[in-house]
């Protein structure tokens, strides 16, 4: 993304309009120039008059977030909102104020976590929180920033937290089920099984699949001879996916609880 004239600096005017009518270059909006192979969100965020935010930014950064169906768009506090695409747009907009480094940096993502946890609220705070710890993309003291600027159930939160979770299913199931007062491991050795997601009181192996499909014949194989395997050594298991977990709380919560009222 490049402002015309660092452009100018670089390209002779007639050059520039050369790459934009040849395809090489973009024009976003006024004065506003992006490589035609820059993201669509990317581009529709400068059109806009900002930046990629919150949940679409880390989303871009490759840290964990469910669903984003809006585009969340960071304007700094005072960048000038321009309309863009056909209709009045549906992007969601922040305006808290940070200096970034350049006109179409991203924010830090420490500002990122900040940004979807007054945006997006707790859960999906604590899910991106994990995956950013999990792919180093914030360190000791970007997490002592976000304790200072979060409010005290975003600093328990932040304590809560850890670099290990696998998955940002992990994440949700183990705040989720945090209340109830279990003990809850994460990633626990079995013997005769191997690795699993989480395992409950000792006894209870709650298993999540991910986004990228179970189905296939082998794998669902794999998985009904884990699960025959933990039976055999005296552990249960339970097993859910994306939908499950997302969509379906309800469910979830009812079967774990179930499962370990059924053995007390
Ligand atoms: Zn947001
Ligand atoms: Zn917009």
């Amino acid at each position: 993304m490049w402002r015309y004239g660092a452009l100018r600096r670089r390209l002779r005017r007639g050059e520039i309009e050369r790459l934009v009518r040849e395809g090489g270059l973009a024009r976003v909006r006024r004065g506003v120039y992006a490589s035609t192979s820059a993201c669509a969100d990317v581009v529709a965020a400068a059109a806009h008059g900002g930046v990629l935010g919150c949940e679409s930014a880390a989303e871009h950064l490759g840290i964990w977030v469910l669903d984003v169906p809006q585009r969340h768009v960071w304007m700094h506090g005072d960048r000038h909102q321009y309309r863009h695409g056909d209709e009045p747009c549906t992007c969601v907009v922040h305006w808290d104020d940070a200096p970034s480094e350049s006109a179409f940096g991203f924010p830090s993502v420490p500002r990122i976590l900040l940004q979807i946890f007054r945006c997006r609220g707790t859960e999906r705070f604590f899910v991106a929180l994990e995956s950013a710890r999990r792919l180093k993309l914030i360190d000791a003291r970007g997490l002592r920033w976000l304790r200072r600027v979060l409010n005290s159930r975003g600093r328990d939160l932040v304590e809560f937290s850890r670099d290990t979770s696998d998955s940002g299913l992990e994440s949700l199931l183990r705040l989720r089920l945090r209340p109830f007062g279990w003990d809850v491991r994460t990633q626990m050795w079995i013997t005769g099984t191997g690795r699993v997601d989480l395992l409950i009181d000792g006894w209870l192996i709650v298993e999540t699949d991910g986004r990228e499909g179970h189905d296939s014949p082998s794998h669902r194989h794999k998985d009904l001879v884990r699960d025959a395997n933990a039976a055999a050594w005296g552990y249960s298991t339970l097993r859910f996916d994306y939908a499950m977990v997302v969509y379906d709380w309800d469910l979830v919560e009812r079967a774990i609880v179930g499962s370990l009222r059924s053995r007390r």
